[in-house]
């Protein structure tokens, strides 16, 4: 069974509950739907958990999203024991918002560090509380302190971030705005969704299939907790929510 599911996700990162039919089961238990407002885990940012809603008012809870053989299978995995919905049923969509809110917060503010530091990008992970992005590099050079000052200014001005999308023409003959140093975007698909900060990108352009939020301001407050040597050419910056600790 193979169904592009529509990704409301993409155009729509707010939207926190909506309807949807069942397409079916998959032979793993996975839920696919006609369309779905749960991101699943896919470039450092982990999948939604929510629930469905049935007509007869019972819940299935969605323990993960996850992508199946093309990152355009969206399967919605339910939590051990759910009773599981049928196909051609209408069901409501509804995602743990706060937790997503978190993470886009999250994810915006890894791009934000990706501009303080043009670094190639070797990982990232996108975290509720603790997110992470590493650097091929020896050595930035740079205090925790100098870094939450330069993310803190990016915030403040509460820059747009927009999307667009770019023919695969376009980013190849614009090889920059690749940052991540492994993982390439996908070839073939014709175009690149690319994820805009600030007026006419003027902060920030890069291939992003993720979730963010609408303006850097959303980000709040963030610090540095860490930056970790891993290796001679690599450091790990840690980004956490609140105010940096006094030391
Ligand atoms: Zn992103």
């Amino acid at each position: 069974m193979q169904m592009r599911t529509e990704a409301l996700f993409r155009e729509q990162p707010y939207l926190s509950t909506t309807e949807a039919t069942v397409v079916g089961v998959n032979d793993r238990g996975g839920i696919i739907l006609d369309r779905t407002i749960f991101y699943a885990t896919s470039g450092g940012q982990p999948g939604d958990t929510g629930h469905l809603l049935r007509a007869d008012g019972s819940r299935t809870a969605i323990a993960a999203t996850v992508t199946g053989e093309s990152k355009d299978d969206i399967i919605h995995l339910p939590a051990a024991g759910e009773a599981m919905p049928q196909a051609g049923e209408a069901v409501g969509l509804a995602i743990d918002w706060e937790r997503r809110y978190r993470l886009m917060r999250m994810h915006t503010a890894c791009h934000l560090l990706s501009v303080i530091c043009p670094f190639p990008i070797t990982g990232a992970s996108v975290d509720e509380q603790d997110s992470r992005v590493d650097f091929d590099v020896p050595d930035s050079g740079w205090t925790k302190e100098e870094v939450t000052r330069k993310l803190m200014e990016l915030v403040q001005a509460d820059h747009p971030v927009f999307t667009r999308w770019i023919s695969e023409e376009e980013l190849a003959a614009n090889p920059a705005l690749v940052k991540s140093k492994n993982v390439r975007p996908p070839a073939g698909a014709g175009r690149i969704r690319l994820v805009c900060i600030g007026e006419n990108s003027s902060v920030d352009s890069q291939p992003c299939g993720g979730t963010h939020v609408a303006r850097t301001g959303e980000v709040g407050e963030i610090h540095i907790g860490k930056i970790e040597k891993k290796g001679r050419e690599n450091r790990r910056f840690r980004i956490r929510f609140g105010p940096l600790p006094a030391a």
